[in-house]
C-alpha cells in the first residue's frame, strides 16, 4: 500500500494511501510528514476561513510564540510557509471542504463538492472555532480588542499594563483571567451566573487574586470606543436589576469555550460530550483503526499551533505505520 503511487483497486478505482482533512497547522504538518514518507498525501484544504486555506491562524495578525521566529511571524506568513512546505514535498492540495465522509468500511470514502476519494487512511484536523457573543461591534474590534486566546495575546502591546476583561465563568474563563494578570494592569472576569462554574481550586485561585474583580450576574453587551476609534470600554447590564453601566477596559477576552469541527465524525467515530474526537491518550488514534485526528478537533485543554503541529506529526506517523503494517 504505501507507493509513491497510489494503489488502483481490483476495480482499477485509484485508492489513496492517505486523505488529510484541514489545513491548520495540524493538517499542514501532517501533510509534510506523510509527503516526506512517499505517501501522496492528499490534502482537502478547506474554505471556511473567509475562502483561505491556513485555519485560524489566517486571522490574527503576530505570532510570538511558533519555535523558530525570534522575532514573531504574522500567522498568514506562517501558514503560507507551512503549505508551501507540504506542497514543496509532493502533497496533493484541494481547495474545497469536505462534505461527508464515511469510515464504516474500508476503503473509506470522502466527498467533497467537486470529488469523491476512496482512501485507506484518514487523518482528521479540522480544528474548533472559538464561540463567540456576537456583540454588535464584534467585527470592528476582532484583533484590534477583542481576542479569543489571552496565551496568544495578553502579551502584545495592546493589552501590555491596561485594564482587561475576560468573559465566561467556567474554566477556560478563570485561566484566561489569571493567566492575564501577569500582563494587565487589573481584569475584571464577566460571568452571567451568580457563581462561577470552574473548579474549585479554580475558583479559590481566582477570587482570592487581588488583580481580578469578578463581576457576577453581568450580561456583556457591547464594547465602546474612544474618539481614535480604540476600544476603550464595554457596556455591562445587571441581569438581576437590568441597569446598564460602562467598565472601562483596552481588551475584551472571549472564554467561553470552543466547539470543535467533528461534525463529519458524528455516529462514525466516539467524540466526547462536547464534541471533541476522542484519541487514545498519548496518541492520535481514535475508535476507527486507520482514522487519525490531530490539532484542535482532538484538544480541549492546550489548543496551541505548535501542539497542534507536534499532533500532525505523531498522526502522519501513525498513518504510515498502520499502512505500513497492513500492507
Ligand atoms: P485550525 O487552525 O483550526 O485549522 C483547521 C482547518 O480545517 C481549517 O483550514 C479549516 O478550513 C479546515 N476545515 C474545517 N472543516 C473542514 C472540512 N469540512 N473540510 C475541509 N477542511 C475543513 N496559537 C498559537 O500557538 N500562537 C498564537 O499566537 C495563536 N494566536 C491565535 C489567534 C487567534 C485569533 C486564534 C483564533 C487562534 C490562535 N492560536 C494561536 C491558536 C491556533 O491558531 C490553533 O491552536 C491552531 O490553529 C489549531 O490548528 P489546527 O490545525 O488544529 O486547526
Amino acid at each position: 500500500r504505501v507507493s509513491a503511487t497510489n494503489s488502483p483497486s481490483s476495480s482499477g478505482e485509484i485508492i489513496e494511501n492517505v486523505v488529510i482533512i484541514g489545513s491548520g497547522p495540524a493538517g499542514y504538518t501532517a501533510a509534510i510528514y506523510a509527503a516526506r514518507a512517499n505517501l501522496k498525501p492528499v490534502v482537502f484544504e478547506g474554505y471556511q476561513m473567509g475562502g483561505v486555506p491556513g485555519g485560524q491562524l489566517m486571522t490574527t495578525t503576530e505570532v510570538e510564540n511558533f519555535p523558530g521566529f525570534p522575532d514573531g511571524i504574522t500567522g498568514p506568513d506562517l501558514m503560507e510557509r507551512m503549505r508551501k512546505q507540504a506542497e514543496r514535498w509532493g502533497a496533493e492540495l484541494y481547495p474545497e471542504d469536505v462534505e461527508s465522509l464515511s469510515v464504516k468500511t474500508a476503503p473509506f470514502t470522502v466527498q467533497s463538492s467537486e470529488r469523491k476519494v476512496k482512501c485507506h487512511s484518514i487523518i482528521y484536523a479540522t480544528g474548533a472555532t472559538a464561540k463567540r457573543l456576537r456583540l454588535p461591534r464584534e467585527e470592528e474590534f476582532w484583533s484590534r480588542g477583542i481576542s479569543a486566546c489571552a496565551i496568544c495575546d495578553g502579551a502584545s502591546p495592546l493589552f501590555k499594563g491596561q485594564v482587561l476583561a475576560v468573559v465566561g465563568g467556567g474554566d477556560t474563563a478563570t485561566e484566561e483571567a489569571l493567566y492575564l494578570t501577569k500582563y494587565a494592569r487589573h481584569v475584571h472576569l464577566l460571568v452571567r451566573r451568580d457563581q462561577l462554574r470552574a473548579s474549585k481550586a479554580m475558583q479559590d485561585r481566582v477570587i482570592n487574586n487581588p488583580n481580578i474583580t469578578v463581576h457576577y450576574n453581568t450580561e456583556t453587551v457591547d464594547v465602546l470606543s474612544n474618539t481614535k476609534g480604540q476600544m476603550s470600554g464595554i457596556l455591562l447590564r445587571r441581569l438581576d436589576t437590568g441597569e446598564e453601566t460602562e467598565l472601562e477596559a483596552k481588551g475584551l477576552f472571549y472564554g467561553i469555550g470552543h466547539s470543535p469541527n467533528s461534525q463529519l465524525l458524528e455516529g462514525q467515530v466516539e467524540l466526547d460530550s462536547s464534541g471533541y474526537v476522542l484519541v487514545r491518550e498519548g496518541t492520535s488514534n481514535t475508535s476507527v483503526e486507520g482514522v487519525f485526528a490531530a490539532g484542535d478537533v482532538q484538544d480541549h485543554e492546550w489548543r496551541q499551533a505548535v501542539t497542534a503541529a507536534g499532533s500532525g506529526c505523531i498522526a502522519a506517523l501513525s498513518a504510515e505505520r498502520y499502512l505500513t503494517s497492513n500492507n
